[in-house]
């Protein structure tokens, strides 16, 4: 009775097991076919200096434009490349459309700069470092273009080799930011390890600051630790006009949010900011090479 109880239990372990790999065998078919038909493209979300409030540059935020289901978010897809041999492709290509939309900015006057997120083969393989040279080469940009985002809750299997890689990247012009900071436990080495450039401080740790003063504290203490340590900080998640203000007064340096601007398709960044029929709430920062 036992024995028989316990071989079915297994069974049903074995063909759930089955069930799963069959799944994730088909979500990698149907993701491969959509990043290799380009169905994957990348939206763009606007980043504000807060002391000068103009834009500075974007987040590149990955979609898929369904043919059915319309456009879906990362989280729809994004492990399933990440976590396969799709991973140095797109993240080779994430780079070079980061390369090919900065251009069409710097070309206007707009030194702007493209945050990118990327994961732990695309940082500990090289694969960055060879793509950022080549993507710089091939677009013929002359000024820093890349900021590099790596999630605070990254698992390096070799820390050190990691640290390497992105302190090459920064020797190629390229920013290093900590994404996601405060929501999870690696944060304090890695702000003390990582070759960082900014903290951004998650949309969790940022809520409610203008109401709460426990999370005004929290955050000013965190803003303090950031430039101590020469780092630029950046609020996300910012949602109103009273968040923006009191991160100002706390003297946050950057910000990126719903109030700021959503992320859009490569043709309305193009529209809002480059060619606007109307000023947008905040407009880009004006020049090249201006302090
Ligand atoms: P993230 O890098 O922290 O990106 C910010 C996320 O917060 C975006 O969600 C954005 O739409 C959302 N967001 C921005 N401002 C606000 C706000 O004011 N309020 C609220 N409620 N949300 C806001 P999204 O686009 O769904 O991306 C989710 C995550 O997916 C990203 O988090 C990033 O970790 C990952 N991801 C996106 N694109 C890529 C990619 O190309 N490669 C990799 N490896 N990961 C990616
Ligand atoms: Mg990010
Ligand atoms: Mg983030
Ligand atoms: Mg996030």
């Amino acid at each position: 009775m036992y024995e028989a109880k316990q071989q079915g239990k297994n069974r049903l372990a074995f063909a759930t097991d089955l069930e799963r790999q069959t799944e994730s065998q088909d979500a990698y078919t149907l993701v491969k076919a959509a990043f290799e038909g380009g169905q994957i493209e990348l939206f763009f979300q606007p980043i504000l200096s807060i002391h000068r409030r103009s834009i500075i540059g974007f987040e590149a935020l990955a979609r898929w434009r369904h043919p059915e289901k319309g456009i879906l978010g990362p989280q729809h897809f994004i492990d399933v490349i990440t976590q396969s041999s799709l991973s140095l492709p797109y993240g080779r290509w994430l780079i070079d459309e980061a390369a090919r939309v900065a251009k069409r900015f710097h070309a206007e006057g707009h030194a702007i700069s493209i945050g990118v997120n990327l994961s732990q083969d695309q940082i500990e393989t090289g694969a960055i470092v060879e793509s950022l040279a080549s993507a710089r080469h091939h677009h013929g940009l002359t000024h820093p273009f890349l900021v590099a985002e790596v999630l605070e809750s990254t698992h390096f299997h070799d820390l050190d080799l990691a640290c390497g890689l992105l302190q090459e990247a920064r020797n190629l012009g390229a920013q290093i930011a900590l994404d996601d900071f405060g929501s999870g436990i690696s944060s304090i080495t890695y702000v003390s390890q990582l070759p960082l450039n900014t903290l951004k401080v998650d949309r969790t740790v940022t809520r409610h600051v203008e109401a709460r003063e426990d999370r005004r504290q929290f955050v000013s203490g965190i803003i303090r630790m950031g430039h101590a340590m020469g780092l630029q900080v950046l609020a996300e998640g910012i949602e109103s006009e009273e968040q923006l203000e009191t991160l100002r007064l706390l003297g946050c340096d950057l910000a990126q949010g719903f109030h700021i601007g959503h992320p859009m398709a490569e043709s309305e960044i193009i529209e809002r900011y480059l060619a606007p029929t109307r000023p947008p709430r905040f407009a880009l920062e004006a020049e090249i090479g201006s302090p």
